[in-house]
């Protein structure tokens, strides 16, 4: 039965008929909530397998009106056009290094475009977005652009934009529905403020912006603005990165700094306010000394942190548990309801990372349909920070690395680098930095490595299957390295924290 006569079928109007509904039979093998890395990865990899799949997506448009396709956070308003805007701040960069390098570029004072910008960003999101509504019809995965809730715990309910009310049942459901970002209960932040759900598609320049929050999102937000040339400050209401190592958050810190990027360290914004000349007046208080001050921005980014987005689901018509506003899971994302799992950002105490939501989606197909048993491994997770000088790590951070084996029983190496590419346009080397954290004993088991420089995610991404894999000191040491690179630098390690000898390079080749 094509899924237009089923809904036809499956009409709740009005509501009563439900009980001739017969339920023995299910309309699909899987619905899937959410159509973003880890629905889609889930509906695709369970089609290959020979499930019916049905497939729900639906985006709620930000406070300033701003929505988008299908593909979930990562291609819309994530990972995708952040690294795009890194890419467009990093070349300007590269313009000037150009000059050193002999390039004849004739206009020193090279400025970005920033509606040009944006529009290439659009226009290549827009093409994902087709693409993968044509991978969806391709393969087969019925496609629904509906909020989808549950009605009990094998149906979903959902209301097309015809406006009339549906259901349909499935064995399995998987809720996939991400997360969006949070704002601060205080007068204006809705009105006039934005977040990274905006700033990909914002129509006016951002000119001097206020962006407030200091985990990935805040910082990679402020670092592309400065690098296309606005002036940005981040509003840190404690620490900056939190759970990442101290130290290297630090040196990301203070890497912005030199790049005059400001901070207002423990700060909290009380209000917004637009002024009559179209600015936004921000007052805000210092936490530690109480001090209040105000400041006029052009924008205001709220960067605080995100929410799951389970309000809209009826979870409790299925008897879902959930923790705050995430759902819970064990280690196969089966929920307490047997037949309904959950993946990706909207799970509990898990990292939100694309890739991690992918793989685990993909995993929970193959066990669902082609009697697979493999379990997703959520440890030792690399990711990246998509500042000017990359950060990039895989596994434990010093603090973790103590906390779990003790002080006395790890041994952790360091060393600033200087990349032979920045000695020419003399770029600062001051923060390239890296450290392997490791046991102390033995061959010394490398526990996390952390690396600041350019191409930080390039670097890691290789040493992640190593570390994986049980990566020692001593592979590490007699590993050749390719030179002249960075990721060579890994290989080189000799300096221990203990020794408090100086981690800093003589020459450019160490
Ligand atoms: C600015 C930013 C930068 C990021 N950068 C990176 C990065 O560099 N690397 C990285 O790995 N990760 C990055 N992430 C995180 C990454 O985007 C997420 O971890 C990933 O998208 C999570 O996938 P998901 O499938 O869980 O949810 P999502 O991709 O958010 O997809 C969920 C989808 O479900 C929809 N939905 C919600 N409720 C319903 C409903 N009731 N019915 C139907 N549909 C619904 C949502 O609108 C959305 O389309 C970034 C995130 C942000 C915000």
């Amino acid at each position: 039965m094509s899924l237009f006569k089923l809904l036809r079928a499956r009409s709740l109007v009005p509501h009563r008929q439900l009980g001739i509904v017969a339920k023995s039979k299910y309309d699909f093998d899987l619905i899937v909530l959410g159509g973003g890395s880890g629905g889609l990865a889930c509906a695709k990899e369970a089609v290959d397998h020979g499930a019916r799949v049905l497939c729900f997506d639906y985006v709620k448009p930000t406070p300033v009106g701003t929505k988008w396709g299908v593909g979930g956070t990562c291609v819309n308003v994530g990972c995708i056009p952040k690294k795009l805007m890194h890419q467009a701040s990093l070349l300007g960069e590269a313009v000037h290094e150009a000059v050193a390098y002999g390039w004849n570029v004739n206009d020193q004072n090279i400025k970005p475009d920033w509606q040009k910008l944006v529009k290439s960003v659009q226009n290549h999101i827009k093409s994902v977005n087709w693409v993968t509504r044509v991978d969806l019809r391709d393969r087969k995965v019925e496609y629904v652009n509906s909020k989808g809730a549950f009605f009990d715990d094998h149906t979903i309910e959902f209301v097309p934009k015809c406006g009339k009310r549906y259901i349909v049942t499935s064995e399995y459901i998987v809720v996939a529905v991400g997360g969006r970002p949070r704002y601060p209960d205080i007068p204006g932040a809705k009105e006039f403020g934005i977040t990274s759900d905006d700033i990909f598609s914002y129509d006016k320049e951002p000119g001097r912006t206020l962006v407030v929050g200091a985990g990935y999102v805040g910082l990679e937000c402020a670092c592309f603005l400065k690098g296309l040339g606005y002036d940005p400050t981040v509003m840190v209401r404690s620490i900056v990165l939190r759970g990442f190592d101290r130290q290297m958050s630090n040196l990301l810190a203070a890497m912005m700094l030199e790049r005059d990027i400001n901070f207002l360290h423990t700060c909290i914004p009380d209000s917004v306010e637009r002024q009559t000349d179209g600015r936004l007046l921000v007052k805000y208080h210092n936490t530690t000394t109480q001090a209040e001050s105000s400041d006029v921005f052009d924008t205001v980014l709220w960067a605080i942190g995100r929410k799951g987005l389970i309000e809209d689901l009826n979870l409790q018509a299925a008897g879902v548990k959930t923790q705050n506003d995430k759902i819970v899971v064990d280690a196969s994302e089966a929920t307490n309801v047997p037949n309904i799992f959950a993946v990706g950002d909207i799970i509990h105490g898990r990292p939100e990372l694309t890739p991690v939501a992918i793989l685990a989606g993909r995993l929970l197909a193959r066990r669902l349909f082609a009697g697979s048993e493999e379990r997703m491994d959520y440890s030792d997770v690399a990711t990246t920070v998509f500042t000017p000088l990359e950060y990039a790590c895989v596994g434990m951070s010093e603090e973790q690395a103590i906390e779990t084996h003790g002080v006395d029983n790890i041994e952790v190496l360091h060393g600033y680098y200087k990349p032979t590419e920045f000695f020419i346009p003399q770029k600062s080397v001051r923060y390239c930095y890296l450290k392997a954290v490791a046991e102390i004993n033995g061959d010394q088991k490398i526990l996390g490595l952390h690396y600041m420089g350019p191409v930080a995610g390039e670097v890691i991404q290789g040493f992640a299957a190593a570390l994986k894999s049980g990566l020692t000191l001593k592979t590490l040491r007699n590993t050749v390295g390719i030179h002249p690179t960075t990721a060579e630098e890994f290989t080189r390690l000799t300096i221990t924290k203990r020794s408090g000898r100086d981690p800093t390079p003589a020459s450019c080749c160490s």
